[in-house]
């Protein structure tokens, strides 16, 4: 086998090629991105680089002089249009084609867009590519109100970053109450309560049902007929997987994602799909699922070489993910949905504290602010699948490390 193509530029993307090089790979590799620069970090877009603490050179993943020295071909600002799976080529968007043996999506994401009257006036927007944030910048540094539809991690870190800025920031959003997806309710209360203090205005069960301006948006109006005035606006409704071009070559997809396998190939073996985009199985917690953080189109990435290199190390992996807010890192492992009991640890009002999320007794998830030591050491209860004591849990008093390492029996 000599060619390997991959459609992507981002994490996942970053990945396949450094797994490429690291596993001294000889053939031909090429890398498409529909993107016009190399495959750069996402997270900060919502954070750093929004505040503009940190620039643009400090968003690649890898230098683009690290892709020659790896002999990896790039094709960038160019999208992929048509995978020929009997011809085994790919057809991009100036018309010409790739050939390959091995093909490797890796295509993430588009930001979920408004459809409400409004969506599409000048002053709404999204934040998922170095774009959006960039297109943003100049309207973001003169806005004074700024109005987030969406209080998931993305719009609440918009939040922050805003705030810290001197504006003034509203957040609606439509369940009853905010990271209502991927939190318990005491979470929620902590999340809601942190940006309070910090002078974010927060309504919840607020469905948006209009975007009001001449030229450009002026208001958002909600399904109650209330009126949120706006200088800007920032949705963060969700993510849809792109999963059109695995669509049209006949391969197997869900609503979510790109079917995928344990070693990441898809229904047709000699072409796999990683990161965001994938609908795969989590051993651990025994569920189909879609996940988005990076470490998962790391893991995943790394999966799918090994797989191509004749090595078989299956996808095993425990999620995590982390947001900053305010200066605040949040740090989530595993998955917490079913659990029956939440176990909190330290201090909310003080901004430290993990929260545990049990089922039978067992970890399920923990969900730790400010809490590195917590976090460490709660994947590696969460992976053992052992037996906790909620009291112990609980003990502020002892370093969760000797916590840790006496519920594992270490
Ligand atoms: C604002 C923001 C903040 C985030 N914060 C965090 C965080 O704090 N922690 C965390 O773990 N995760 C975070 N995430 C999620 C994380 O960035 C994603 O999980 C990660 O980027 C997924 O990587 P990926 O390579 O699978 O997909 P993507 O990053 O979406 O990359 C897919 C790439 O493929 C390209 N592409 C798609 N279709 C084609 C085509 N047909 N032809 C050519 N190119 C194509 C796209 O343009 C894109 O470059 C954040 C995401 C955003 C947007």
């Amino acid at each position: 086998m000599s060619k390997i193509v991959i459609i992507g530029g981002g994490h996942a993307a970053a990945q396949l090629a450094t797994s490429l090089r690291m596993k001294k790979f000889e053939g031909d590799v090429t890398l498409v991105s529909d993107e016009p620069v190399v495959p750069y970090q996402r997270p900060p877009l919502s954070k750093m680089y929004l505040s503009g603490e940190i620039s643009a050179d400090r968003l690649p993943i890898l230098r683009e002089q690290a892709y020659e020295g790896a002999g990896i071909k790039l094709k960038l600002g160019l999208r992929a249009i048509k995978v020929d799976r009997s011809a085994r080529t790919v057809t991009l968007a100036d018309g010409s084609a790739l050939a390959y043996d091995k093909l490797i999506l890796a295509v993430g994401g588009h930001a979920r867009r408004l459809t409400c009257p409004g969506h599409d006036l000048a002053g709404v927007h999204y934040v998922r590519t170095m774009t959006d944030t960039d297109s943003m910048r100049g309207e973001f540094n003169t806005a004074r109100s700024i109005v987030i539809i969406g209080g998931g991690y993305i719009g609440l870190e918009v939040a922050a970053v805003a705030r810290k800025a001197g504006k003034k920031v509203t957040v609606l959003e439509a369940a009853d109450r905010i990271l209502q997806r991927v939190v318990a309710p005491e979470v929620s209360e902590f999340y809601t309560a942190l940006h309070r203090a910090e002078g974010v205005d927060i309504h919840t069960g607020q469905m948006v049902t209009e975007i009001e301006g001449n030229d450009r948006a002026s208001a958002v109006v909600t399904a109650d007929g209330s009126r949120f005035e706006a200088d800007m606006v920032v949705a963060g409704i969700g993510l849809i997987a792109n999963t059109d071009l695995a669509e049209g070559a006949g391969l197997e997809t869900t609503p979510a994602g790109i079917t995928v396998n344990a070693t990441c190939q898809t229904s047709d073996p000699d072409i796999y799909a990683v990161g965001d985009v994938t609908w795969h199985h989590n051993a651990h917690y025994d569920r189909w699922l879609r996940l988005e953080s990076v470490q998962n189109a790391v893991d995943q990435a790394k999966v799918a070489i090994s797989h191509i290199m004749g090595e078989d190390e299956p996808y095993d992996a425990l999620p995590w993910f982390w947001s900053d807010q305010y200066g605040l890192k949040l740090q989530i492992a595993g998955l917490s949905q079913g659990y029956d009991t939440l176990v909190t640890r330290g201090s909310p009002e003080e901004r430290s504290a993990a929260f545990f999320y049990l089922k039978e007794g067992r970890m399920l998830a923990a969900d730790c602010v400010g809490r590195i030591a917590e976090f460490m050491n709660a994947k590696k209860i969460i992976a053992a699948g052992v037996n906790v004591d909620e009291n112990m849990l609980k003990d502020d008093s002892r370093p969760f490390k000797e916590i840790a390492a006496e519920i594992l029996g270490s």
